[in-house]
């Protein structure tokens, strides 16, 4: 399967409104999310949204496990969520790290809601509901603010909340 190209801040597609899918069983939509399940996967990356390859749509790939840039992942199935919606969100809000395969080499310190009521069609055209929780609800916003031209830097409380890449690794995954 290709890998595909990661678009970079800077690019407008970034900055736009995804536009719903309405044909989830069309072969260039399931060939999409084949083609963005193995270029999170190469790209070590935790999530992806599909206007970061720029195909402007409202879908994305939360695919939580291990890797090199985030190894205290919990391990789940890649799973591609297509117009996915929150329906509802604690009041709870918890800052963690994060980092965006369209933003290479930072990292900032991102409030999110502790947890998520959410709803999204599956690849196989059903719909899902699912509560969320921790890491795996902080990829879910972070990607579903992908679909809305949103970007992680847009949410940091302070420009203190951001350090490179290299200083991440050494002090926060050495801890
Ligand atoms: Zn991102």
């Amino acid at each position: 399967m290709p890998v595909l190209e990661i678009i970079q801040l800077g690019h407008p597609l970034l900055r736009s409104s995804a536009q719903l899918v309405d044909n989830i069983q069309d072969q260039n939509i399931q060939n999409l999310i084949d083609n963005l399940i193995a270029t999170v996967g190469q790209a070590n990356g935790v999530g992806i949204a599909a206007p970061q390859v720029a195909e402007s749509y409202q879908l994305f790939i939360v695919a939580s496990r291990p890797n090199l840039r985030y190894p205290n992942a919990p391990t789940m199935q890649p799973t591609a969520m297509i117009n996915p919606q929150v329906l509802a969100h604690s009041s709870e809000v918890v800052k963690g790290w994060e980092g965006c395969l369209s933003i290479p080499e930072i990292r900032g310190y991102v409030p999110r809601y502790e947890a998520i009521e959410i709803e999204y069609t599956d690849r196989n055209g059903k719909l899902q509901k699912q509560e969320l929780t921790d890491f795996v609800a902080r990829i879910f916003q972070h990607e579903y603010d992908h679909l809305n031209g949103i970007v992680f830097l847009d949410r940091l409380e302070s420009t203190h909340d951001i350090i490179t890449e290299q200083e991440y690794q050494k002090r926060i995954v050495g801890t």
